[in-house]
């Protein structure tokens, strides 16, 4: 599975709409400092279902929304939408027949998110349910930023073990586990 290209409008600092394309496996996004490529990392985590503003580098959830410029008003949403290359069938079950798969995170002024699979509205639960596993999660390791690996050798062994279970395969079972014993 690979990350093809990333779709943000009203996202931070990304007001108009804005595609970037990541054609190969291995991709760089360089600029000076304050262009907005910490921001794309950010879009990635908030689509995959981040909840906590602080982890997004803002205060509140809708610090995401474009907050105006000295040139340019505020706006009322922003939207973010991921598309996967699924072509070696990375992401199994409803979804696996689909060669792209289109995740998508919309959210107003009032907090109101909505959350799209490939074009249709779904549950935030949809989206971490058709991911687990695959080790891109909000949180999992698919995204390596600064101090996570000292934070990984630091971790107490339950901590590591959520980590080693994501990698194995094993989450996802367990989280059906959890789901059907709470009911
Ligand atoms: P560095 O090289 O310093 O790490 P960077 O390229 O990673 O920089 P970012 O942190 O992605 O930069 O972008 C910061 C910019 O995004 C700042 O100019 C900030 O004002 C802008 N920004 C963040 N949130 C919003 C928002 N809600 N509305 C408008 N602009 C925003
Ligand atoms: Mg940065």
């Amino acid at each position: 599975m690979r990350l093809k290209c990333i779709k943000l409008a009203g996202f931070k600092s990304f007001v108009d709409p804005t595609t970037v394309q990541f054609p190969s496996n291995m991709c760089a996004v360089v600029g000076p400092n304050g262009c907005g490529k910490s921001n794309i990392i950010d879009a990635v985590r908030w689509v995959m279902g981040e909840s906590s503003a602080k982890n997004l580098r803002g205060e509140s959830m809708t610090d995401v929304i474009f907050n105006g410029s000295n040139a340019r008003k505020p706006v009322g949403q922003a939207s973010v939408e991921l598309v996967f290359d699924n072509s070696d069938g990375t992401i199994r079950g409803e979804y696996a027949a689909f060669a792209e798969i289109s995740v998508r995170r919309k959210v107003t002024r009032d907090a109101k998110n909505n959350y799209y699979l490939n074009g249709t509205k779904c549950r935030r639960r949809d989206i971490t349910d058709i991911f687990l596993g695959t080790g891109l999660g909000p949180r999992s390791y698919s995204i390596i930023s600064q101090g996570i690996i000292s934070n990984l050798i630091e971790s107490k062994p339950e901590e590591l073990r959520v980590f080693i279970e994501e990698a194995a395969g094993i989450s996802k079972y367990k989280e059906r586990r959890r789901d059907t014993e709470n009911r």
